[in-house]
């Protein structure tokens, strides 16, 4: 699957379980990027298999939450109307460019 592809199948999905139906503005988007997140911070903090599924048979783990997060992101992408797979090239592009650890940062 390339970039694109994940863009137009996550917005494909959000559009047919019904998460078009309203606009979500910028700040909702980010926070929900940020749930995912934590989402998997909460899954580290309580030593669960980065990688496992539920009795329901349900992904759970550090990598299902990433998971959520390129899911997140490429329907938000869509709807934003830009080309997520373009500014993924773009910034690896650029961060070749950049010194080591960009100039001493911690992370
Ligand atoms: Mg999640």
């Amino acid at each position: 699957m390339t970039i694109k592809e994940l863009q137009e199948r996550s917005y494909q999905q959000a559009v047919d379980k019904g998460w078009t139906e309203r606009d979500v503005l910028l700040p909702e988007q980010v926070a929900l990027i940020h749930s995912e997140a934590s989402e998997a911070l909460e899954s580290w903090r309580k030593n669960e298999p980065v990688s496992w599924e539920d009795e329901k048979g349900k992904p759970q783990g550090i990598a299902s939450e990433y998971a959520d997060i390129l899911i997140r992101v490429g329907h938000y992408a869509q709807l934003l109307g830009f080309d997520l797979e373009v500014e993924v090239l773009r910034k690896l592009k650029y961060n070749e460019t950049r010194s080591h650890r960009h100039g001493g940062k911690r992370g």
